[in-house]
């Protein structure tokens, strides 16, 4: 059995910039991170052996002054400095400066088009609701904000008033591209705005802002899943990331397997019906996999 693991899989550099700064923070004593810092049980599980404390919104709300609080690379609605600010926390913001912008272009487009009139507008994101990295951009609109995953939401958007899409970070540039096809489409189908010339509807403004750490990574893992017989796909469970990347990895090979622990690999590998020994076996991952995990996997494999 040959094993390779992808070079091009695991940590983007807004989750190495996060995780390097809990790691040098944490060497001045204790410090929180408000929710997981990645998603990523295991590497989760190693900062907290380091003393990484991670806490949610109700913790946050009770944390003695000049607590100290990591904000993850996801981002933060502008509540949380808010209460951080009432509390005497001190923040150590750790926002991945992709997000930090995408929040400051939303607000930027939210405080333009607040009190237009006759029509106010729309901003939508495409994104995963109740992601961390969501509520932070819908935090900037004061919650105004609609989410939707994909063109079946449509019908929750009213196509007589203006629209601005942006996109969460992660999701894939096909679904982000199909809908705004779908948009257009149902804006042509409107009848036209009360006062305008017949064909005339809502304004559409749309942005593309998905992260290219993660979009240009798609034909380079697509690529290394094709140059194997088995990929070991390896990812957290809670991360849209790993979800989207590993479809794209069976896309290019349907022998894709996912797992989120070398425990697991026996029992997965066992679906398989191949005799291992012959195979090319690649390992790959998301961008919130460590390299650690994807070694592990591999070292496991090797002592099977
Ligand atoms: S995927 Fe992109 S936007 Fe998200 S944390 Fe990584 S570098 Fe930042």
């Amino acid at each position: 059995m040959t094993i390779s693991i992808d070079s091009h899989s695991g940590f983007c550099f807004g989750v190495t910039r996060a995780i390097e700064a809990a790691e040098s923070e944490l060497t001045n004593g204790p410090l929180y991170c408000l929710g997981d810092i990645v998603h990523n049980g295991q590497e989760v599980k190693r900062l907290e052996i380091k003393g990484l404390q991670t806490i949610d919104y109700d913790d946050l709300r009770t944390l003695p002054s000049h607590s100290r609080v990591l904000l993850r690379a996801h981002g933060e609605p502008p509540s949380t400095y808010w209460i951080a600010q009432q509390r005497g926390i001190e923040i150590i913001d750790a926002t991945c400066p992709v997000v930090k912008k995408l929040q400051d272009r939303i607000r930027a487009c939210y405080e333009a088009h607040k009190n237009d009139e006759p029509q106010p507008p729309q901003i939508v994101i495409y994104g995963k609701p109740g992601h961390a990295e969501v509520i932070g951009l819908q935090g900037q609109t004061n919650n105004t904000a609609i989410v939707i995953e994909s063109a079946e939401q449509l019908d929750r958007l009213d196509f007589t008033r203006p629209i601005y899409l942006f996109s969460q970070t992660t999701k894939s540039v096909e679904g982000f591209n199909a809908l705004v096809e779908a948009i257009k489409s149902r804006l042509n189908k409107v009848s036209p705005l009360v006062g305008e010339p017949e064909g005339v509807s809502a304004s559409f403004e749309y942005h593309d802002t998905i992260c290219r750490n993660v979009a240009n990574r798609v034909a380079e893992l697509q690529a290394f899943a094709r140059a194997n017989d088995i990929v070991i796909f390896v990812g957290g469970t809670k991360s849209s990331n790993a979800r989207v990347l590993y479809e794209k990895c069976v896309e290019a090979n349907p022998n894709t397997l996912f797992i989120f622990s070398p425990d697991e690999l026996e029992e997965k590998l066992s679906t398989f019906n191949f005799q291992l020994s012959t195979l090319k076996v690649g390992i790959c991952g998301a961008t919130s996999t460590p390299l650690w995990l994807m070694e592990r996997v591999s070292e496991r494999l090797s002592a099977s």
